[in-house]
């Protein structure tokens, strides 16, 4: 059975209808990335995932049960942590302190600031400074590691190599990396189509709203995904 399933999925923002249709499932251990442009509906399709952007059409089950009426506290009960893009931290907090503190909201499992030291060792010379004093790639380790201690059974991860340097985006994928190994079911948006193709299970594509393409990430060529990514036709092809 699959542990996520989308059907139908539509959200909107005012008049403008961000995600058309959309279905995919996931199973309990795979790896999904979606691609798309700019404005092809990653973002909104992850916010009403989590429920903090409501669905306009379509359900959400999240290991066989309907959550598409659920608010975003009992989808976090339920299983669904997001890592969103910007990664809002309490700056005045330091990491521990974020990570502790996402713990006592969340549910209780094998993630624990422990485990979560143990998985993101980055995360350890910096366990008592302040959010706000962080580097981009710092400050998005703790963003997966708050995820974690809410010890979810699908991982949300919104753009997060996004603005970073490339040594600390090495450095995330390679905690990514052990995650997937470990069992980890995750979601990821990533904007660089090798990242996703080298790490993901399964790749969408998104277009418009839309997914247009949908497979195996080995099955896929990147001239295939980078059509898919710009809405070409067949013959248009990039190489
Ligand atoms: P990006 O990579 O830029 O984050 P995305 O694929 O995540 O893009 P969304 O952010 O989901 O795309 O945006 C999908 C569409 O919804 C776009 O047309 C965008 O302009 C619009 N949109 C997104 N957020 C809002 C909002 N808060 N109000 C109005 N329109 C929005």
């Amino acid at each position: 059975m699959s542990l996520l399933e989308v059907d139908g999925h539509v959200a909107r923002h005012g008049l403008l209808t961000a995600v058309h249709g959309i279905s995919f499932s996931i199973a309990a251990g795979e790896v999904l990335a979606i691609v798309g442009a700019n404005g092809a509906g990653k973002t909104t399709l992850f916010r009403t995932i989590s429920g903090v952007h409501p669905l306009a059409g379509g359900t959400i089950r999240l290991g066989g049960s309907d959550i598409s009426g659920f608010a975003p506290h009992r989808r976090v009960a339920a299983g669904i942590a997001m890592v969103p893009e910007g990664r809002r931290l309490f700056a005045d907090m330091n990491v521990t302190e974020n990570l502790a503190i996402a713990g006592e909201n969340g549910r209780k499992g094998e993630w624990t600031l422990a485990t979560v030291f143990d998985a993101l060792p980055q995360l350890k010379p910096i366990a008592r400074v302040a959010a706000g004093g962080l580097s981009g790639g710092q400050r998005q380790a703790v963003a997966i590691g708050r995820a974690l201690m809410s010890n979810p059974s699908l991982l949300l991860l919104d753009e997060v190599s996004l603005g970073l340097s490339p040594i600390a985006v090495e450095g995330l994928y390679a905690s990514l990396g052990a995650l997937k190994s470990s069992g980890t079911t995750m979601i990821v948006v990533e904007q660089d189509l090798d990242r996703a193709t080298g790490f993901a299970d399964r790749i969408v594509c998104m277009l418009e709203g839309r997914a247009v393409l949908e497979d195996k990430s080995g099955a896929l060529t990147r001239s295939e995904i980078a059509a898919a990514y710009f809405g070409l036709e067949a013959g248009e092809r990039m190489h």
